[in-house]
C-alpha cells in the first residue's frame, strides 16, 4: 500500500492534503517544502519526486513569486507577487500530472505587512472554486509571528474562515523562526522567542480547531533561516514533543499526535535533528538556501569548466572558427543547475522517509 492508492496524481487540496499529511505521520516521513522562483526550479523540483517516487510541496514565496512574473514588474500593492505566484500556480497545475506525483501547492511566509498579497491569491482561489470546486493552491502560510500573540490568533482565525468552505489549508507560525531570509530579518530576535511555548501551541490549536481541521502549525525550536556555520544554531526538535503531549493531555485524546507541525529553515540541519521532528509529528520541512546552492552548483561548474567555449559566439580551443552555440543554448547549462538542484531534492526525500512512498 502507498500513497498513489488513495491520492490522485497532480495538485491535491481539501481532504487530500488531510489525508496525505495524517499518513505521513503514521508512516513517520516529512515531505519537503521546496521554494521555487521560475519554471526551472519547479520542473527540477517535480523530477526529483517523481525519480525518488515521493509526494512533493512546492512553494512560492512573495519575493520568488514576483521573481516568476519578471523583475522588470513593479510590485506596487503586491500586484507582482499576486501574478506571479497565481501563474506559478497554473504552471504547477499544468505540469504536476505528467510528472506523476502528488503535489501540494503551497505559498510561504505571509508576515502582516504583505496581507494584502494573501488576500489577492484568496481572490483566485475563490474564483478557482467557483469553476472547479477546490481551491487554486493546496495551501498558504500566514505568519503574524512577530506581532503580540492575540493578534496572531485572531488574524490567523479570520483567514482560516475565509479558507475553510475550499477545505484549503493554512499553515502559521507562532514563536520567530531567526535569521534572515526574502527580506524578513529576524536576526536580532530575542532568544526567548525562538523556542514556542506549549501553551501557546495549545492556545493556537483550540481556536483554530474550532473553525476546521486544516491547518498546522510552525513552532518555533530554534530554526533558523539560511545556513550558519556549525554551533551557531541551537535546534531543540525534541520541544516539539512536549507541544504534542501537552495537547493531547488539554484534549484527553489518546491520539499521539494531534497535531501537524511545521519545520522551518531546514537547510544546514542535521538528519538526527529531522528524524526527532519527524517522530514529533513534523509532516512538513522547509529547505531553500540548500537548493539556492544546489542550482548554482551545476551552472557554476558548467561555466568555469566550458569558459573558453562561452567567451564568443564563435571560436573557442578548438579553432577560431568554430561555432559556441551547442555550449551557451541556455536549455543546456540552465539545465546542469536543474539537475544538481534535483539532486539535492532526492537526498532531501532521503533524509525525511518521502522515497518511495507512493
Ligand atoms: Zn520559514
Amino acid at each position: 500500500m502507498g500513497i498513489l492508492d488513495f491520492l490522485p496524481k497532480g495538485v491535491i487540496t481539501g481532504d487530500n492534503v488531510l489525508k496525505l499529511f495524517k499518513y505521513a505521520q503514521e508512516k513517520q516521513f516529512a515531505i519537503p517544502a521546496i521554494n521555487v522562483t521560475s519554471s526551472s526550479t519547479i520542473v527540477a523540483v517535480l523530477e526529483a519526486a517523481r525519480d525518488s517516487k515521493s509526494p512533493i510541496i512546492l512553494q512560492i514565496s512573495q519575493g520568488g513569486a514576483a521573481n516568476f512574473a519578471g523583475k522588470g514588474i513593479s510590485n506596487d500593492g503586491q500586484k507582482a507577487s499576486i501574478a506571479g505566484s497565481i501563474a506559478a500556480a497554473h504552471f504547477i497545475r499544468s505540469l504536476a500530472p505528467v510528472y506523476e506525483v502528488p503535489v501540494v501547492l503551497h505559498t510561504d511566509h505571509c508576515a502582516k505587512k504583505l496581507l494584502p498579497w494573501l488576500d489577492g491569491m484568496l481572490d483566485a482561489d475563490e474564483a478557482y472554486f467557483k469553476v472547479h470546486g477546490e481551491p487554486l493552491f493546496s495551501s498558504h502560510m500566514i505568519d503574524l509571528s512577530e506581532e503580540p500573540k492575540d493578534h496572531n490568533i485572531s488574524t490567523t482565525k479570520k483567514y482560516l474562515q475565509r479558507a475553510a468552505p475550499m477545505k484549503q489549508w493554512l499553515e502559521m507560525e507562532i514563536g520567530i523562526t531567526g535569521g534572515e531570509e526574502d527580506g524578513v530579518d529576524n536576526s536580532g530576535v530575542d532568544n526567548t522567542k525562538l523556542y514556542t511555548q506549549p501553551e501557546d501551541v495549545w492556545d493556537v490549536q483550540r481556536e483554530l480547531s474550532s473553525v476546521s481541521p486544516y491547518f498546522s502549525i510552525a513552532a518555533a525550536f530554534g530554526n533558523v533561516h539560511g545556513v550558519y556555520a556549525p554551533g551557531g544554531v541551537h535546534l531543540h526538535p525534541e520541544l516539539l514533543g512536549k507541544h504534542q503531549a501537552f495537547v493531547r493531555e488539554k484534549l484527553k485524546t489518546d491520539h499521539q499526535k494531534p497535531i501537524f507541525l511545521v519545520f522551518h529553515g531546514g537547510s544546514g540541519s542535521s538528519k538526527e535533528e529531522f528524524h526527532t521532528a519527524i517522530s514529533h509529528g513534523v509532516v512538513k520541512v522547509n529547505l531553500d538556501t540548500d537548493l539556492q546552492y544546489a542550482y548554482l552548483v551545476g551552472i557554476r561548474n558548467y561555466i568555469l569548466s566550458k569558459k573558453e567555449y562561452l567567451l564568443s559566439e564563435v571560436g573557442n580551443p578548438e579553432g577560431p572558427n568554430k561555432p559556441n552555440k551547442k555550449y551557451f543554448d541556455p536549455r543546456v547549462w540552465v539545465r546542469e543547475g536543474e539537475v544538481t538542484m534535483a539532486q539535492r531534492v532526492k537526498i532531501a526525500l532521503q533524509d525525511f522517509n518521502t522515497i518511495n512512498q507512493l
